[in-house]
């Protein structure tokens, strides 16, 4: 069976084929910088990260965008509340996105961009749309006509007919009952960050980012855009309505989007104070593999129902694995190979990769490898597992590690001696005294790639070890 996704766009699973043999052009919108990412989002990103390793295990090279959006309203709010510059204000929360990133061992996209950066992009993208009469200005900002676009709710399956023209909405994030002309251009505003364009001082909204940097980089039409399902109206409606407005082509062929993570029912996320950030949980003890691997294990399309009980469950299953492979590293096995467990490595090998050729189900193509190990570990325990068994076992534990990559440990914390600790934690009070938050943030993240926790409480700075 070939590769499938389910695509929101026809609402129909179907066979991936891209645009060109062996690449595949994807865009995935990236984190709004203006805080630390929760496990919520992580949920997405590791749905991302086991798609693109999914999609190069199969042998497509990948152009993998993914955008920092660092200008919008809660950020620029933020920003001017902690007396910082909106570049000063993001550049902590970028960073502590790609450490949390590289911690979950996410891969890097092949090209990771920032909105800020690419205003004239979006200004051109704009001027292409008011030059075919899409926009229309009001009050300095510029608005994109949804009447004049008939396909406008063909992403979302939302009839839209009969919405009132030149109704506008300026906030970025709403509902599908207020679906209105959105904001293309916001014009500057008294206190607020603004770029001085020739579409006139503002700032751009944060649909258009997206149309006009997924263009750039990948051509007018991309081969898979993914996100959170809550990006699926308005934010992907409107970058299909800005960007097929502007070129005429089908914007993107395969519309991919995850579940959300929910805690007691309800979605993790910021405004409802329900969230984990990964590292309220490693200063809680657990692994960041465990943690990848709980994110990972239930399928994008499924809610991933959040508890502490789930997380242990995979730190166990991780040993599991882990103690599988010592055996086969280390135990001592009669010569020969059994033909019957070749056959049944071949077989496990082949349902993990059907598994995931089906949309991704990674919770079938774990199950394929826990029966597998279970398994194995009787047909050790009856010495009928042979030694010339072992290589294909493990080469089928790499297959599934090039996905899931949970079995290497995550590095022991103890390898840093306290007195190394308290002398660099001393370094970074001297550098806060000396207001150089810098240098201050970059000995913080230090310390956290060794596995050391920072706590600043009134008392001072309290330390610990992350578990290994
Ligand atoms: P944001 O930083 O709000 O733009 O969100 C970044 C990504 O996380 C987007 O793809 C969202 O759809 C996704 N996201 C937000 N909340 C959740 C959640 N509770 N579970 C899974 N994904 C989420
Ligand atoms: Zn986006």
């Amino acid at each position: 069976m070939p590769l499938r996704f389910y695509n929101t766009l026809t609402q129909r699973v179907e066979e991936f084929v891209p645009l060109e043999p062996n690449v595949v052009r994807m865009y995935t919108c990236g984190p709004t910088v203006w805080n630390y990412v929760h496990i919520g989002n992580l949920r997405t990103f590791t749905f991302q990260d086991i798609l693109r390793r999914w999609l190069r295990l199969r042998g497509y090279r990948l152009e993998h965008v993914m955008n920092i959006t660092d200008v919008d309203d809660r950020i620029i709010q933020e920003a001017a509340a902690a007396g910082k510059s909106i570049g000063e204000y993001t550049e902590v929360f970028t960073q502590a996105f790609l450490e949390d990133a590289a911690t979950l061992r996410l891969e890097r996209p092949e090209r990771l961009v920032r909105a800020t950066d690419h205003i004239a992009d979006m200004v051109a993208l704009i001027r292409r749309l008011s030059e075919k009469s899409f926009t229309y200005r009001s009050d300095g900002s510029i608005y994109f006509r949804i009447a004049k676009f008939p396909d406008y709710g063909k992403l979302s399956h939302t009839d839209f007919s009969g919405i009132r023209p030149g109704a506008r909405v300026d906030t970025d994030k709403y509902d599908k009952a207020d679906a209105r002309d959105f904001v293309l251009w916001k014009a500057r505003k008294e206190g607020e960050p603004y770029w001085d364009t020739e579409l006139g001082p503002g700032r751009p909204g944060w649909h258009i980012e997206c149309s006009a940097m997924a263009m750039k980089y990948l051509g007018e039409t991309l081969d898979i855009h993914a996100g959170g399902v809550d990006l699926t109206f308005p934010h992907h409606e409107n970058e299909i309505a800005q960007s097929e407005a502007a070129t005429g082509k089908p914007f993107v062929r395969y519309w991919l989007h995850s579940e959300h993570l929910i805690v007691e029912g309800q979605t993790m996320s910021k405004s409802l104070g329900n969230f984990y950030t990964l590292r309220d949980l490693l200063e809680r003890g657990y692994a960041p593999e465990a943690v990848r691997y709980l994110l990972a294990s239930v399928p994008y399309r499924k809610p991933l129902n959040f508890t502490f009980d789930a997380l242990h469950a995979a730190a166990t299953a991780i040993e599991r694995l882990r103690n599988f492979r010592l055996r086969l590293e280390s135990e001592r096995f009669a010569e020969g190979t059994a033909e019957r467990i070749l056959e049944r490595t071949q077989e496990a090998e082949q349902k993990f990769a059907a598994s995931l050729d089906d949309d991704l189900n990674t919770a079938e193509a774990l199950a394929a490898v826990f029966e597998y190990v279970r398994e194995m570990n009787s047909a050790m325990d009856a010495r009928e597992f042979r030694a010339g068994n072992a290589a294909p076992a493990l080469e089928l534990l790499g297959r599934f590690d090039a996905v899931f990559d949970v079995l290497r440990p995550s590095v022991p914390a103890a390898a840093l001696p306290d007195e190394e600790i308290e002398r660099l934690i001393a370094e970074r009070t001297r550098a806060r005294q000396a207001r150089d938050y810098a240098r201050a943030d970059r000995i913080r993240a230090e310390l956290f790639e060794k596995g050391i926790v920072l706590e600043d409480t009134k008392d001072g700075v309290r330390w610990k070890r992350r578990a290994p």
